[in-house]
Order: C-alpha cells, then sequence, then structure tokens
C-alpha cells in the first residue's frame, strides 16, 4: 500500500475553486434577497420574461449584485426572445467564469462571476455574430449602472 492522497482517488471530485470574493453563508443571507441569493448562491433560475433586464435597452453596464464586478455592457445585450437578458460576450475575458453543468438532466455550460463565483445563467452557441454565443443571464444578479451622459 502506497500513500496516495485521497485527492488522486478515482471518483473523487477537484476541489472547488476559489474565488477573489469570499462571504460566509449568513453574510451572503444578509447581504441578497431571497431571489437574488436562491440565484446566485443556489444556481436557481428566475421564470422568464419576469426580470428587470430582458426588455431593457438602456445604456450602460451590468455587474453582479454579489460583488460589483462588471460583467457585461449593454453594447453587447441583444433581443433573444428568450425571456432573459442575453449577451454575445461578456465585458472583459476576466469578467465571468464557466464549468460544465449537468443537473436537470442536461449538460449545459453554466456561467458565473469570476470573483465571486456566483451563479449568473447558462452559455448557449446559438447566439448572433460576432461571437455566435449567447450568455443567457438572470437580471435579478443583475445591477445596471447607466452611462453618464
Ligand atoms: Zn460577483
Amino acid at each position: 500500500m502506497g500513500l496516495v492522497s485521497a485527492a488522486c482517488l478515482p471518483g473523487s471530485d477537484l476541489p472547488p475553486p476559489t474565488f477573489p470574493v469570499q462571504h460566509t453563508e449568513t453574510e451572503w443571507l444578509q447581504k441578497l434577497s431571497p431571489e437574488q441569493y436562491r440565484v446566485l448562491r443556489g444556481a436557481g433560475t428566475e421564470p422568464a420574461c419576469s426580470g428587470a433586464f430582458y426588455d431593457h435597452h438602456g445604456q450602460g453596464t451590468y455587474h453582479c449584485v454579489g460583488c460589483g464586478n462588471l460583467l457585461f455592457r449593454s453594447l453587447q445585450k441583444f433581443e433573444s426572445g428568450t425571456g432573459w437578458p442575453s449577451y454575445f460576450q461578456p465585458a472583459t475575458p476576466q469578467s465571468v467564469g464557466t464549468r460544465i453543468d449537468t443537473s436537470h438532466g442536461m449538460v449545459r455550460t453554466e456561467v458565473h462571476c469570476a470573483r465571486c463565483g456566483g451563479h449568473l445563467g447558462h452559455l448557449f452557441e446559438d447566439g448572433p455574430a460576432p461571437t455566435g454565443l449567447r450568455y443567457c443571464i438572470n437580471s435579478v444578479v443583475l445591477e445596471f449602472r447607466p452611462d453618464l451622459p
């Protein structure tokens, strides 16, 4: 019997990624509304056409409600017809992260905030040019900041 780290045994999960912004669950519960907490920290999904931003056309930037991280710009938003705000590209390549999500019997690409790890939505490959990507995001985890005139 050699010394084998538990992390090397088959079937063990990779350690969860760590993010620059860390809070305890109690702190998250105090910081977020119940619906924000359900989506951002519980990987929930808001009902289609229920959010503030699916039909929102202001010029500005969209930030994470969990940590204020810049996520998307209005110039990257498009009409997807899905009932969720949709973007073809994040504000910067470092704004969001992705991972494979196999929950609910589907294989999807999950999108999260790169600073706090909060769940934002999912990424699909049926978006418009120039990227062909569709970042399908829950309004409730977004904070809109209008551009100054
Ligand atoms: Zn965040």
